[in-house]
């Protein structure tokens, strides 16, 4: 495996790095206190990373994208893990990577607005009544001639209030089996049948809008299926492996910026007439915190180049999204530790990426849950 940045990959990443820097991070405070993105703050920002190409990524170059592949993406990713991930997810929308699998009238009328920064989007698969899981789903969508009817509930869409379409993971065919049924809907914001709910509070990732979709006969036309009817399954459960190994990037970023801030504390902080930096106890929190960095960045970039192979690497991806969050988990707590009481504080970042972090345990695949993949995986000798 080669680990050299290719040059227009370096090119791109410096390109990252100043937008978060100039234009992103600014906000991170206003975005926490406020628990949301201002509607033309999102705009404006998205229309610049548009301009920048930062929305075309990983969307084919015959599609209008740059067409890079999910090394590269999880590369650029770790470089967005120097701000917020609800200002990166408010930003960057989800799902519309999707329609590179559509027809050239989807792409025109969906994925061109986005790439452009005209329009965004969201994913629609977690239900109340079935798993997060891309194989549980339970809202269906009933064939009626040229349309489908959509009925069911999703719930903790991410930014669905706000987004111009959703992509909606349904039920197409109840008789085939869990994972042949499924297909792929595009369903646009204000479609009749289609409501909005209320935001949901929550402990952290506050600028991320929480909202449930509820579909209570949505009439939606054929032409709105996103690849065959179908297949749905197997398009949801490669793009939520990259969503998981972009999150999993984003966590060695992030937490690269907790280490240095704990590292540079611990230099300057005196008890007992020394820097804390020379008790062993707070160097072994660094050196844990530096290792943990260390495993999680080869495991993200192994599985993302196994993937950008064209491997199967559902296995690998759920490894590196578990072991990811829950480093990042372990990280946020020891930085915040060896700030002592300030670490508890809102006058630093700490206690903030220490709610954040919990969440990851949870987002796109609970822990248990991926674990459960990992052992199905083991245990079929994969
Ligand atoms: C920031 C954020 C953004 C999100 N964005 C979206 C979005 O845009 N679209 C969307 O559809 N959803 C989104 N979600 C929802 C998220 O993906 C789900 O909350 C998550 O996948 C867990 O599903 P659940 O809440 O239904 O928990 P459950 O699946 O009910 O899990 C509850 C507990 O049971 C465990 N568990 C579940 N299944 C198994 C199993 N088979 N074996 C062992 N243990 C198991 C889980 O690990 C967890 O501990 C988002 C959530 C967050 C926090």
């Amino acid at each position: 495996m080669d680990l050299s940045i290719p040059e227009e990959v370096e090119i791109m990443r410096q390109e990252v790095s100043r937008f978060v820097d100039e234009e992103l991070a600014p906000h991170e405070k206003e975005v926490e206190e406020r628990e949301e993105i201002p509607a033309e703050l999102r705009a404006s920002l998205r229309k610049k990373a548009a301009e920048l190409g930062l929305l075309s990524l990983g969307v084919p170059e015959e599609c209008g994208g740059a067409g890079l592949d999910i090394l590269a993406q999880a590369i650029l990713w770790e470089t967005f893990g120097k701000v917020s991930l609800p200002l990166v997810l408010g930003i960057l929308p989800e799902g519309y990577e999707l329609l590179a699998h559509g027809t050239k009238a989807q792409q025109d009328a969906y994925l061109a607005p986005c790439l452009s920064g005209d329009a965004t989007s969201c994913v629609a698969v977690t239900e109340t009544t079935a798993g997060a899981e891309e194989d549980e789903v339970a809202l269906t969508a009933r064939r009626d001639g040229d349309h489908f009817i959509l009925d069911g509930k999703k719930i903790f869409v991410a930014n669905g209030d706000v987004a111009d379409f959703a992509v909606v993971l349904a039920r197409s065919d109840e008789a085939a089996g869990p994972r042949h049924g499924l297909s792929c809907f595009v369903v646009d914001r204000g479609s009749p049948g289609c409501l909005v709910g209320e935001r949901r509070r929550t402990l952290g990732l506050h600028g991320v809008n929480f909202v449930e979709l509820t579909f209570d006969a949505c009439r939606v036309s054929a032409e709105h299926v996103i690849g065959e009817v179908g297949a749905g399954f197997a398009l949801m459960r490669s793009w939520r492996d990259e969503a998981r190994l972009k999150l999993s990037a984003w966590c060695v970023g992030m937490g690269e910026r907790l280490l240095d801030g704990a590292k540079e504390y611990a230099k300057q902080r005196y008890t007992f007439g020394k820097p804390i930096a020379e008790r062993q106890a707070i160097q072994w929190m660094l050196a844990e915190s530096a290792t943990d960095l260390r495993a999680t960045r080869m495991m993200a970039y192994h599985a993302a180049w196994k993937k950008s192979l064209g491997e199967e690497a559902h296995k690998e991806v759920a490894m590196v999204k578990v072991f990811a969050t829950e480093m990042f988990h372990r990280l946020t707590d020891r930085a915040l530790q060896i700030h002592g009481g300030l670490g508890y504080t809102k006058d630093l970042h700490y206690e903030r990426y220490y709610r954040d972090a919990r969440m990851l345990r949870v987002l796109w695949g609970g822990s248990e849950s991926l674990r459960s993949d990992i052992s199905e995986s083991i245990l079929a000798g994969a």
